[in-house]
């Protein structure tokens, strides 16, 4: 009898304790884990969002914030994720070199941290063992992108419109000191001259991966550049879209067979449209899917006080989960539609 008591106590005692850490456990029993994205309407982080969530569904209880493109409201989302005393944080920083602050906090508090889709410098990655973060390689997909046009180019002698022998081209990049940006712009046009084709830069500017920025964008270079353009690249789908419209407006891709080829990254169901409409010439698939579930497993393990070696995921440099790109044509592109 003693002996039961004694247990009953101990149990009482250890249930307790778990009621102590606070909100980490809501409904039913299941960790919280927090979820802050830089925006919600970012066409590839809805993706990664609802690959997340699809993940956690009666396995976790998430608090998915919007932050809303603005790092000190991400910075109070994160002081209220710890004052809920969650499990642990899947972190999509609006600027990235603000992590450390956020792995400070974290730290503080002991709340383990997944980053994901733009990465941390090294040394805040160093700041503490119970960080990682889930990405791509971006030189990877911009080396795809190269490809893809030096690939074009070569099959269609065409494309060199002034005869020049020279690939006269437009960059339209997402937002500054994003990896992906950084990193796409140098590699695809590194591909491009590895290819042993000389390339002139006609223009080149920032239209922060969003549609509308790169169609007003396009249409000034468009009217500044005219017949001189022979190829456009755009560090994301959107952007790609976005310089389609403004093509379409100046009578490209119409009955005539006035071309130019654009490309993308991502693979996003509008992106794999225009790729089936033959206004997309390629694409890079970014794996929305895998990279979502990958942050999730991570974060749910960090939950669970589990080591992260025991999902499914290689741990690269005990910190990093990369998940692989893909080269996105007119030949496969179907088997990335769903
Ligand atoms: C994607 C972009 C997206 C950005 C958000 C990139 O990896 O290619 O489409 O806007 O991440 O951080
Ligand atoms: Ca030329």
């Amino acid at each position: 009898m003693k002996k039961l008591l004694v247990l009953f106590l101990a149990l009482v005692a250890s249930s307790a304790s778990v009621f102590a850490k606070g909100g980490g456990d809501a409904a039913g029993g299941l960790p919280t884990i927090g979820v802050a994205i830089y925006r919600f309407d970012d066409t590839f982080m809805s993706a990664t969002r609802n690959a997340i969530q699809q993940n956690a569904a009666n396995v976790a209880t998430l608090r998915v914030v919007d932050s809303q493109n603005t790092q000190p409201t991400q910075n109070d989302q994160v002081d209220q994720f710890i004052a809920q005393k969650v499990r642990s944080m899947a972190i999509n920083p609006v600027d990235r070199t603000a992590a450390g602050t956020i792995v400070d906090k974290a730290k503080a508090a002991n709340i383990p941290i997944v980053f994901f889709n733009r990465e941390p410098e090294k040394a805040d990655m160093a700041k503490w063992e119970k960080v990682y973060y889930v990405g791509a390689k971006a030189e990877d997909s911009g080396t795809y992108q190269g490809q893809i046009i030096a690939d074009y180019w070569k099959a269609h002698p065409e494309a060199d419109r002034n005869g020049d022998g020279v690939l006269q081209y437009i960059m339209l990049k997402g937002q500054a000191g994003h990896q992906d940006a950084e990193l796409r712009t140098e590699y695809s046009i590194k591909a491009v001259t590895a290819a042993g084709i000389k390339v002139e830069k006609l223009a080149e500017d920032i239209a922060n991966w969003q549609v509308s920025e790169a169609t007003d964008k396009m249409s000034a270079y468009i009217a500044n550049f005219g017949d001189r353009i022979e190829a456009v690249f755009c560090n994301n789908d959107d952007m790609a879209l976005g310089a389609i419209q403004a093509l379409k407006n100046a009578g490209y891709f119409g009955a005539d067979g006035k071309y130019v080829p654009v490309v993308g990254v991502d693979a996003t169901a509008p992106g794999l449209q225009a790729l089936a409409e033959g206004t997309l010439l390629g694409t890079v698939l970014n794996d929305a899917a895998n990279q979502g579930k990958a942050t999730f497993e991570l974060a749910y393990a960090l939950a669970a006080g589990k080591d992260v070696r025991a999902t499914s995921w290689t741990i690269t440099d005990g910190k990093y989960v990369w998940v692989p790109y893909q080269k996105v044509t007119k030949e496969n592109y179907k088997q990335f539609q769903n």
